[in-house]
């Protein structure tokens, strides 16, 4: 709409948590609509400067810089919100960040009590609330069920999207897997090229040993709805093949999540084979 907008991070990268394949055509696409992004840089506050405001910002080399301002948006930190609720009448346990302690139930230390959502602390998400309400009503309908969730997705509404599903390749490795992994250039797809949207990644991440699915990420137009395929091979414990050996209809933008299971099993149609 033809703001000048500056992002000002604290951390390394915007989206922190992201994969970094993952990011990278989201840096692009800021840099593309004048988006600067300042990282490692933390905001000090912000005071009043004639009609606008002015944002002091501490940058990573230890200068400052004033950046005027028509608006100012906080969109950092989050907290339980539990304050008048009575908890403590009722004798219900936090954790030490405040957030409501359950379990797999979604039962709080106080049997007949269930909690749900985003009380019950990160990540605080739509889907995940919806799912604990039903995990909580069969429970308390006498039902069997539990909060067990494999793959509990992840969706940023950027334009292009993003959707991670599972560990991104930096947790895979952490958590001691021997990981390959797949990277497939959305561009490649005919359906991205006929609705004239090239830009993104897909990306899937394996054990090597075993050929089991770890996670799924992907940036791309409608990420958040090409995510739930991912969702359910991680869910049913499904292997790089599996997905590899599905047929996708073509020419469609899921077809980038089958090209990817196969470029991480080292068998890619679409592209060049590299060990990642
Ligand atoms: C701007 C914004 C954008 C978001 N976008 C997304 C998104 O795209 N996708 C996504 O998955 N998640 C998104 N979220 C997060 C999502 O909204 C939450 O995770 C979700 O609403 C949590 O559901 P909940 O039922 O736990 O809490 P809430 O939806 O917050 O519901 C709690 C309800 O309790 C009420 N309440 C509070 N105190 C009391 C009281 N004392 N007595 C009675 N009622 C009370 C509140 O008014 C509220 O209606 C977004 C959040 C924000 C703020």
């Amino acid at each position: 709409m033809g703001s000048e907008v500056t992002i000002v991070e604290m951390l390394d990268s915007v989206l922190p948590g992201t994969d970094k394949d993952l990011l990278r055509p989201i840096q692009k696409s800021m840099r593309k609509a004048g988006i600067s992004v300042l990282t490692k840089a933390k905001a000090k506050g912000y005071e009043k400067d004639g009609d606008g405001l002015v944002v002091e910002v501490e940058l990573d080399n230890g200068g400052t810089e004033k950046i005027p301002a028509d608006q100012v948006l906080v969109a950092v930190g989050f907290h339980p919100n539990t304050e008048g609720l009575g908890l403590d009448a009722a004798g219900i346990q936090l954790d030490e960040r405040g957030w409501v302690k359950v379990d797999a139930q979604c039962r709080t230390n106080v049997p007949h009590i269930h909690a749900i959502g985003d009380l019950t602390g990160p990540p605080l998400l739509a889907h995940r609330a919806s799912h604990m309400g039903e995990v909580a009503a069969d429970i308390i309908s006498g039902e069997p069920a539990a909060f067990d969730v494999m793959a509990m997705p992840l969706g940023v509404f950027t334009d292009p999207e993003v959707a991670q599903a599972g560990l991104t390749e930096a947790e895979a490795k952490e958590k001691g897997h021997q990981v390959r992994s797949g990277v497939f250039p959305v561009a490649a797809l005919g359906r991205a090229g006929a609705m004239n949207q090239p830009d993104g990644v897909m990306k899937v991440v394996i054990d090597e040993k075993t050929d089991v699915i770890l996670g799924v990420g992907i940036t791309a137009y409608n990420a958040c709805d090409l995510i739930g395929e991912a969702c359910l091979a991680l869910e049913m414990g499904a292997l790089a093949e599996d997905l590899s050996l599905t047929v996708h209809v073509h020419p469609t933008l899921s077809e980038g999540v089958m090209e990817a299971a196969k470029a991480a099993r080292g068998e890619a149609l679409h592209m060049i084979n590299r060990k990642r």
